[in-house]
């Protein structure tokens, strides 16, 4: 056996399940078919609850370094053509940490080689196959073909994934017939830039900031943190797109020129790319030892999630196959990733489909339901609850059984732990991705039944600043033997309020990382 797993693709989520399973003590194997580190511009950042989760995982720091920036509350964020306005929340729903993604990838290819793992560039997947004990892939390497074999195979290789054709697994859904075209631009003299942020622009007049729709497209522009704008068109058109063929600039004015009817004056115009727009989900995540995560498993039309719900997969994977591959996963233990994550994913698709109604449609229904959306928008409670869709905080994982506890399936709060040993914090424990026991109670019993458990989990006891300990289980396995969260106990007081909601309703309050405390994904680890 070459590796105990190989992943296809070293974009950010296989780059990030290399590093996850490198820290379990797997071996994985990343093959990537481009000889290089991508110099691509697609996203120039990341946003939601992979931010918490890089700092569960001490990398939140190096992130914050590479960025050159720290991870702060998103001001803003599109929806659906349209602006969601965080900036007067006292507690905005969702963190941003500016990247681009070749940094990013670096970082993260970076981190796994120091973990051990093992990443071959210009090594291209032609074929999988699987019999009951291994998955082989063949390759293409810069020598010639050759072919590994490993005990499963993730493709994490992108949209179009060789993998998943080869699994046999169905991808359904809808591309949309329009192209986006994007660059960061700046302005020339003759450009005037308003008090407002609107342009005056000579022979064009005034450009509003944000949207503006002409039938023949919508042309958006917007502010970047560093100077310059982003500006953006899209065009019904088919999007028959490759991310090999790159965008060039007189692509990127012709096709200001058709959706606004005139020219636009650039100055220096960098990072354009192109690209399409897919609502689409892989039917299974998992076909026997091979599983699809990232953007082989889902297509969101919509920008600024495709990183945060991708790497989020690739981490919920990654301690299930490592229990599997040691020997003491559950029978199941590996299916609840398809469960979970394919659930997740398509509570993805159901906010990003909705965002294509409202940005799509022309007629006078369409225009009655974004002025409609517009006035909703006034109210917080939307706001939050869009905001923590975007993010994938409001994702609480199906839970096997009947009378879960409200926090199960939510993903653990950070909370501050006094034990024997000295202050310290959920984040700081989860940071060796291993599942741990924490005893908020001082149960002496469960700890005891807990030690059968060892050493595949590490058991704690310490103490909350709260008066009423919150129960939390960060890791679990469905079907292990031992100590049980009692059956519907009651739902735990919310740190700021103190009131206590009802299991499976809404907690009125915010944690102080700024989630709904039901609110979350489970696994961090
Ligand atoms: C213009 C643009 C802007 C975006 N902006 C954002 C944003 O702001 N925020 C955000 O979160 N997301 C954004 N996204 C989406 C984000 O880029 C993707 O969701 C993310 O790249 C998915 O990561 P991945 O690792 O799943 O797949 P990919 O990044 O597509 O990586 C797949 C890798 O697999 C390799 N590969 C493919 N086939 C094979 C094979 N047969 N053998 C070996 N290797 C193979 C590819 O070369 C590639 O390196 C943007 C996308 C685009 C196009």
């Amino acid at each position: 056996m070459d590796a105990d797993v190989v992943i296809v693709g070293a974009g950010p989520v296989g780059l990030m399940l290399a590093g996850e399973l490198a820290l379990t003590g797997v071996r994985p194997l990343v093959l990537e078919r481009q000889p290089r580190l991508r110099e691509t511009p697609k996203a120039s950042g990341f946003n939601g609850q992979i931010v918490e989760l890089l700092r569960y995982r001490g990398l939140l720091d190096r992130v914050e370094a590479a960025s050159g920036r720290p991870a702060v509350p998103a001001p803003g964020a599109p929806f659906g053509g349209m602006h969601l306005d965080f900036s007067h929340l006292a507690d905005p729903p969702l963190r941003v940490v500016h990247l681009p993604q070749p940094r990013l990838e670096r970082l993260l290819s970076d981190r796994a080689s120091e973990l051990g793992a093992g990443i071959r560039r210009g090594h291209e997947v032609t074929g999988v196959s699987q019999d009951d004990v291994t998955v082989t892939a063949d390759v293409r390497g810069p020598d010639g073909p050759y072919r590994v074999t490993a005990r499963y195979l993730v493709g994490c290789d992108g949209a179009h994934s060789r993998v998943r054709d080869a699994a046999g697994i169905g991808f359904p859904g809808t591309t949309y017939p329009e192209v986006n075209r994007r660059g960061q631009v700046t302005l020339p003299d003759s450009v005037t830039r308003l008090d407002n942020g609107d342009l005056d622009v000579p022979g064009l007049g005034r450009l509003r900031a944000g949207f503006t729709r002409t039938d023949r497209g919508v042309f958006g522009f917007g502010s970047l943190a560093h100077g310059g704008l982003l500006m953006q068109t899209t065009e019904d058109e088919p999007a028959d797109l490759s991310d090999d063929t790159p965008m060039t600039l007189t692509e990127f004015q012709d096709s200001i020129r058709r959706v606004l009817g005139a020219d636009l004056p650039l100055g220096d115009v960098t990072r354009l790319s192109r690209y399409g727009f897919q609502a689409r989900q892989a039917e299974r995540y998992r076909d026997g030892r091979i599983l699809l995560a990232g953007d082989a498993a889902h297509q969101f039309p919509a920008t600024g999630i495709g990183i945060n719900f991708g790497m989020l997969d690739a981490v919920n994977l990654a301690w299930k196959l490592a229990a599997v591959i040691a020997g003491w996963a559950p029978a199941g233990l590996l299916d609840t990733y398809h469960d979970e994550r394919h659930f997740a994913g398509a509570r993805a698709l159901l906010q990003t489909q909705a965002q294509v109604a409202l940005r799509r449609g022309q007629d006078p229904a369409a225009e009655a339901l974004r002025e409609l959306f517009r006035q909703l928008l006034a109210d917080e409670q939307t706001l939050r609850l869009l905001g923590a869709l975007i993010a994938g905080t409001s994702i609480r994982y199906p839970m096997p059984g009947p009378g879960q506890h409200a926090l199960a399936g939510t993903f653990a709060p950070d909370l501050t732990l006094h034990t024997d040993q000295g202050i310290t914090s959920l984040a700081e424990l989860m940071h060796a991705a291993r599942p741990i026991l924490l005893d908020l109670a001082d149960r002496r019993d469960l700890r005891e039944a807990a030690r059968d458990w060892q050493p595949r989990i590490d058991i704690h006891t310490a103490r909350t600043d709260r008066s009423q300990p919150m129960p939390c289980w960060s890791a679990r396995t469905p079907t292990s033997p031992g100590p049980q969260p009692p059956a519907n106990p009651p739902a735990p007081p919310c740190p700021r309020c103190e009131e206590r909601s009802g299991a499976g309703s809404a907690c009125p309050g915010q944690s102080r990382t700024g989630r709904a405390h039901r609110s979350g994904d489970s696994d961090s680890g």
